[in-house]
């Protein structure tokens, strides 16, 4: 489909060029949510060249004989979705944790291949992956050179954990097996081996550094919500990300843990589970963002429910802090914490990732907010304002497509009807 596009712009570019017209696609959008603006406009057309937008104008424009149009006038026409918290490598089961002894890379990356067209036609053009094994760094750089159809990945490589903390690979292991992960495994302990951490998933290509600041719930260990970096380390792990212009995201579930990752200045506290008034209110002096991942929440709460689905040393973990996140979300929305979009996906089925917005509006935040912590937010987030995030001219041309409007209803963002990215039509 996607090499099918390429080719025939290739020859259409070929055959207008000696004309000198330069091919363009017209989309002609019913309701438009460009990303930036509090208010819906209707009846609008987004000329799209190349790769970006080139122009936002009132009405249904025709174009010259050679642009290709696409009638979107009973849909309504959005920014691309940004989730700034996936885990493409891998996808939930009951086998899950059998899987690092019988996966190879390449098993792992088969596999990110169909989480990754799944997440894209569900409308998220961008994606923060926020750690696996690494190989997402490969599937990154496939997608970026054309070779597998998916998001535009920006990526962590590999979390970074203290020993026995959340993202240390070898948890709950036999000791022979545990063995003693370092730096370059993404384990650190002390100042000295925080900065090699962030040096090795610099050198291996990451884009920024993700951290577990507190213990999690997925995990083979007992807790999921102690403090797991001392005030030093944190302190060398978000100075040493900041020299390579990389960003810090901070899993957090507990208080003290999610404090000091505030003060030290990481730059999203992820899920933010058991986050006080006070880690609110630094947050909003800090300017950190808040990740919320409602629905890893959502359907870690139920499946612990099920006999067998997660270890015996997760399911409570998986019942006490599963439930609790969307009540936070509501506080941290009522206080002023500024709230950027990210749902966890791979702890939940890929592609169910619109659910977020259901989940976000029901409990108090607007559905153009919602959709707006999806778009220009998270685009700031990353640092990519300028390139994505809104409908406007000069942006890249990635747009999506509801059937409804979603400030009418919003799990019409469960259901996309048009996925376009980098100004190639996918869906
Ligand atoms: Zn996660």
């Amino acid at each position: 489909m996607k090499f099918r596009h390429i080719i025939f712009t290739f020859f259409i570019s070929l055959l207008i060029s000696s004309s000198g017209f330069a091919q363009r696609t017209i989309i002609h959008a019913g309701t438009l949510i460009d990303g930036v603006s509090d208010e819906a406009r209707s009846e609008v057309s987004i000329i799209v060249e190349d790769n970006k937008i080139i122009a936002v104008e009132n009405g249904y424009v025709s174009g010259n004989r050679n642009d290709e149009v696409v009638d979107l006038k009973s849909k309504t026409v959005m920014p691309g979705l940004i989730d700034l918290h996936v885990h493409l490598e891998s996808e939930t089961s009951p086998q899950k944790y059998l899987e690092p002894f019988t996966f190879d890379d390449a098993d792992k990356a088969f596999r990110s291949v169909q989480y990754a067209k799944r997440t894209l036609m569900a409308g998220f053009t961008t994606v923060r992956e926020l750690g696996g094994s690494g190989v997402n760094i490969a599937l990154r750089d496939a997608i970026k050179g054309g070779f597998v159809d998916g998001p535009r990945i920006i990526t962590v490589g590999k979390s970074l954990a203290t020993t026995g903390g959340h993202a240390d690979p070898t948890n709950g292991w036999k000791k022979d097996l545990m063995g003693s992960p370092d730096p370059i495994d993404g384990v650190l302990n002390g100042v000295a081996e925080a900065r090699e951490a962030v040096r090795q998933r610099y050198k291996n290509g990451a884009d920024h550094i993700k951290i577990t600041a507190t213990g999690g719930v997925l995990s083979v260990a007992k807790s999921g919500d102690a403090p797991q970096f001392f005030m030093d380390e944190l302190t060398a792990i978000v100075e040493t990300a900041n020299e390579y212009g990389m960003h810090v995201a901070a899993h957090a579930h507990g208080a003290e843990g999610m404090k000091r990752a505030v003060e030290a200045g990481v730059r999203t506290i992820e899920h933010g589970t058991k986050m006080t008034p006070e880690v609110m209110d630094l947050m909003i002096e800090k300017g950190t963002y808040y990740v919320p991942t409602i629905s890893a929440g959502k359907w870690v709460a139920e499946k612990a429910k099920v006999d067998g689905y997660y270890p015996e040393l997760v399911v409570p973990k998986a019942l006490e802090i599963g439930p609790m996140i969307q009540n936070t979300f509501a506080d941290a929305y009522k206080r002023g914490v500024k709230i950027a979009f990210g749902t966890d996906a791979g702890v939940f089925p890929h592609g169910l990732n619109g659910k977020e917005f259901k989940y976000m509006t029901e409990v108090g935040m607007p559905a153009m907010e919602a959709i707006q912590s999806a778009t220009m937010t998270a685009a700031t987030v990353l640092g990519m304002e300028a390139e994505i995030g809104s409908i406007e001219t000069g942006k890249l041309a990635d747009i999506f497509a509801t059937d409804k409007n979603p400030l009418e209803d919003v799990t019409t963002m469960e259901r996309v009807s048009f996925v376009m990215k980098d100004g190639v039509i996918y869906k």
